[in-house]
């Protein structure tokens, strides 16, 4: 049995999932937020650290924190290129709320500067992070960026990263790189079934959410 434990970093949300002793960081939030994901971090024995995908919001804090923790970052190497430069994979939007998140997140994107890792593991669809104490897998959830990916945990739990969102109601995420591969990537996460869903921003629901067309 495992626990996602959601450390909240305004609207941007991490992920502690932990199981017999053992636990993983979803995501890292901004920099201004180190010390509370950080202390959080303390609490458990951290194995690993996963990126759903390389973005400030979500990666700011990887280099630091696995430098305290002396544990390495898992994300897919299709993002390496964002930790150097959000512009490789710029981001569009779609509806009201995309516009309007979008707007608000563009110049920071484009200043914030994510420091890349050194211990880092690539990881892909289908791997297995048994090895790390938690019962989880890897799944390619493409669209958002090249290289995001969900977590998977005992087949209950999904940590979906920007693949969807959860700003007002839970949807195909506002934001892309590549739309029709998010649109695949929500379609793929709906035909998972039963699940709670876990998202970058906004509250938990079930595997119900406005799919786009
Ligand atoms: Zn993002």
């Amino acid at each position: 049995m495992h626990k996602v434990h959601h450390i909240k970093c305004k609207t941007d949300n991490c992920y502690i999932v932990e199981s017999e002793g053992n636990a993983i960081l979803v995501d890292t939030g901004s920099g201004e937020f180190y010390d509370v994901v950080a202390k959080e971090c303390r609490k458990y024995n951290l194995r690993l650290i996963v990126l759903t995908h390389v973005h400030f919001d979500h990666a700011e804090n990887a280099a630091k924190l696995s430098e305290e923790f002396d544990v390495p970052v898992a994300f897919n190497k299709s993002d390496e290129e964002l930790f150097d430069d959000y512009d490789a994979q710029p981001l569009m939007s779609y509806g009201l709320i995309g516009r309007i998140v979008l707007g608000l997140s563009l110049k920071v994107l484009r200043e914030t500067k994510v420091r890349k890792p050194e211990k880092i593991v690539y990881i892909s669809d289908g791997d297995d992070l048994s090895s790390y104490g938690i019962d989880a897998k890897v799944i390619a959830l493409p669209g958002h960026t090249d290289g995001s990916i969900g977590v998977d945990v005992d087949g209950q739990s999904l940590l979906v990263g920007d693949a969807l969102d959860n700003w007002i109601s839970p949807a195909t995420g506002h934001l892309y790189n590549n739309i029709e591969n998010l649109k695949e990537s929500a379609k793929k996460i709906r035909s998972l079934g039963d699940r709670t869903i876990y998202y970058g921003h906004g509250n938990p629901t079930a595997n119900k959410f406005k799919l786009l067309k």
